[in-house]
């Protein structure tokens, strides 16, 4: 029997699983998946390693049926359908690790308790991260459960970058910059120290683009600067959420315009950003399948914004060596990489068209000023080796 590592991402209406097999190598991928659509028509699909569909099942009226019962379902699947894996933890995303908690930590009810104190700082995804937390104690009480937390990797941003120009009695309270993506940008550093030792150890922006959004200013591979802010909100314009706006935007909306809170929150966070914008869907392949100028518009603003926030990085790394491409838009899309790469061609950026399109690892020309590539992300893998480094502290390999 093989002992093995869960790792799970879950969302308010998605869970992302992936299962590592540990082998003298560190863990293996064996299988992943993705539920879907939870609230409304829960959907799973699960592949193992090399892309063979394992399961694909829709649930018949399933719009009740809540993380707990899902993830009971998932588990029986894999108890019955995968080969003999002796899950020794699960490790889990948390979006939100506030000011105390960076290391990878094993769950038990103090951390709970603490990461339950920070859900006002990130309402729409800490609380769903808890709840697969608790619906994996209520249906293995015994199994070890390791936080990974997507604000660690920012965690070193110099002081004064992680502060709003607010009173300090508020930064005290927390009301600061954290960062996110941290598990994304993690997996990408040590993916580009291997790939490229050279670049890794300079000044490189790490874009994350997929349905949320942001860039993470490194230099040799740590945070100085990154573009999400307080919440997932800031930075850049994404699928459905606005990125930066002018705050007195959220105080007109309210005073004038007869918003409440709650309003206002579903609408920066779940009706803007490239759906809000094209009118038409937050997901880009959609947006360039569409020929309504609202789509070309929301297209064009979205890579705007992505090479305004770039170039204030650049300032922060005070030059830069190369950009890193990576999630669905950025892994996938060479369309977006070259109108990005193109509104920075001042910093003398050349992209080799035939590599881009083919999104090869390296897309820049030869003799390009910024090497830009293309590296995949790999959240669950990274939340597997924290999980067993942080189950067996000598690096998990036993
Ligand atoms: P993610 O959140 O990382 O899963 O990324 C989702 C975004 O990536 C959506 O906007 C998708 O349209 C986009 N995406 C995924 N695959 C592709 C692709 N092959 N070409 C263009 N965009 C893609």
């Amino acid at each position: 029997m093989s002992r093995a590592v869960v790792s799970l991402n879950s969302g308010s209406s998605s869970i992302k699983f992936a299962l590592f097999t540990l082998g003298p190598d560190g863990p293996q991928h064996a299988a992943a998946g993705k539920l879907e659509g939870i609230g409304t028509a829960p959907h799973l699909v699960a592949r193992d390693k090399d892309g063979t569909i394992l399961i694909d099942r829709n649930w018949d009226d399933g719009s009740g049926l809540g993380h707990e019962t899902l993830l009971h379902d998932l588990f029986a699947w894999a108890g019955d359908h995968l080969p003999d894996p002796d899950i020794v933890a699960v490790g889990h995303r948390v979006v939100h690790g506030g000011t105390k908690f960076f290391h990878p930590l094993v769950v038990d009810d103090a951390l709970l308790a603490g990461l339950e104190a920070l859900c006002p700082l990130a309402p729409l995804h800490q609380p769903h991260n808890l709840a697969a937390i608790r619906a994996i104690r209520s249906l293995a009480p015994d199994l070890p459960q390791v936080a990974c937390f997507d604000t660690a990797f920012h965690h070193e941003l110099p002081e004064v970058a992680t502060r709003f120009g607010l009173p300090r009695a508020l930064h005290d309270k927390g009301i600061r910059r954290y960062g996110f993506h941290g598990l994304s940008y993690e997996y990408i550093a040590r993916a580009l120290r291997e790939a490229d030792p050279v670049l890794a150890s300079r000044r490189v922006i790490a874009a994350h683009l997929g349905n949320g959004a942001s860039l993470c200013a490194m230099r040799d591979c740590r945070s100085v600067d990154t573009t999400m802010g307080f919440t997932a909100l800031d930075g850049l314009m994404m699928g459905t959420r606005c990125g930066t706006i002018d705050p007195g935007v959220v105080i007109h909306l309210q005073t004038q315009e007869g918003m409440s809170a709650t309003d206002v929150e579903a609408l920066l966070y779940n009706q803007s950003g490239l759906l809000g914008v094209s009118g038409i869907s937050s997901d880009m392949r959609a947006l360039h399948k569409s020929d309504d100028p609202r789509a070309a518009e929301a297209i064009d603003l979205f890579t705007l914004r992505a090479a305004r926030e770039a170039s204030a990085l650049i300032f922060s790394l005070g030059g830069l060596d190369g950009i890193v491409f990576t999630a669905g838009i950025g892994e996938n899309d060479p369309v977006i990489r070259a109108a990005i790469c193109e509104r920075l061609a001042w910093l003398g950026i050349a992209i080799d068209q035939d590599a881009n399109a083919r999104n090869a690892p390296v897309i820049s020309t030869a003799d390009s000023e910024i090497v830009v590539r293309v590296i995949p992300t790999d959240e669950e893998r990274m939340i597997a080796i924290h999980t067993l480094a942080a189950l067996t502290p000598a690096g998990g390999q036993s």
